[in-house]
């Protein structure tokens, strides 16, 4: 079977600074895939390769054994088109830290919104469906609220839910929790937690490291734009072989 991503020396920079220095990994279908690294090691903007909020300078991004965005080859830009774009990003479903949720829309409207305008799904269903995401991330009876009137955890299971609907084959996660009061974490990685028991395909950017070690198959290391140690959880924090990941751990013991 094809891998879920296939990401081949990929290369980014801003302005003189490369930010990604050669990324290559492989995520399998219905794996969980967990990055963790410093601050500023390159993990946002990896993930912003994968579904194409980021152009990558070099390498090769594949989502589903299917090119993903565009880039510079040889001086020549090859590129998707905007239908092969728009088809490709909707394979990824992107959890960010700060929720995003349109203001002056329910949690309903919120989560229904992508497949009624984007997708073209009639609203009774789009409802239908979008009830049942809400109730899935144990939102039931909160249709109506606005995001005001709901609590970080609430509002980051609501983008959850959003991400879901639009059905894509993998979800990205980028560090969930990190904008959230401590007493509302555990909320939302026990959401993430009972997806992953799905057999979902996820990748999670996070810092939190237990979550990291409990729930995800592989877990990999960054660093200074660079995968520096890639292993099974188990492995990872088990016996981290890199100097590097040893570090970084012991740091936060
Ligand atoms: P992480 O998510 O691991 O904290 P990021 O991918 O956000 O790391 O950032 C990696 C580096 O790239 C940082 O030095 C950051 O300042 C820089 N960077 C990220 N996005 C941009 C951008 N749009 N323009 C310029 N620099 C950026
Ligand atoms: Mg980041």
């Amino acid at each position: 079977m094809i891998p879920a991503i296939v990401a081949r020396n990929v290369r980014k920079s801003f302005g003189q600074v490369e930010v990604l220095r050669g990324i290559t990994l492989e995520v399998r279908f219905g794996e969980v895939f967990g990055m963790i690294g410093p601050s500023g090691s390159g993990k946002s903007t990896f993930l912003r390769c994968l579904n194409s909020l980021e152009t990558v300078d070099d390498g090769d991004v594949y989502v589903n054994g299917e090119f993903v965005g565009y880039r510079f080859q040889d001086g020549v830009l090859r590129q998707l088109d905007d239908r092969e774009l728009s088809a490709q990003r909707m394979r990824t479903g992107m959890v960010f830290q700060r929720f995003n949720l349109f203001a002056h829309m329910t949690a309903l409207e919120n989560v229904c919104c992508g497949p009624m305008v984007v997708q073209g799904v009639a609203r009774e269903e789009a409802h239908k469906t979008g009830r049942a995401l809400l109730d899935q991330v144990g939102l039931k009876g909160y249709y109506d609220r606005y995001p005001v009137q709901l609590s970080g955890g609430q509002q980051q299971r609501v983008a959850i839910a959003r991400a879901m609907a639009m059905k894509p084959e993998i979800l990205l996660f980028d560090e969930p929790t990190s904008a959230l009061d401590p007493e509302l974490v555990d909320e939302v990685l026990e959401t993430i937690k009972a997806l992953a028991k799905e057999g979902r395909t996820m990748v999670v950017v996070t810092h939190e490291l237990a979550f990291a070690r409990d729930v995800c198959d592989r877990v990999a290391f960054m660093d200074e734009g660079q995968l520096v140690e890639c292993a099974t959880s188990a492995e990872l924090f088990g016996a981290p072989k890199m100097p590097r990941t040893r570090d970084f751990l012991q740091r936060l013991n």
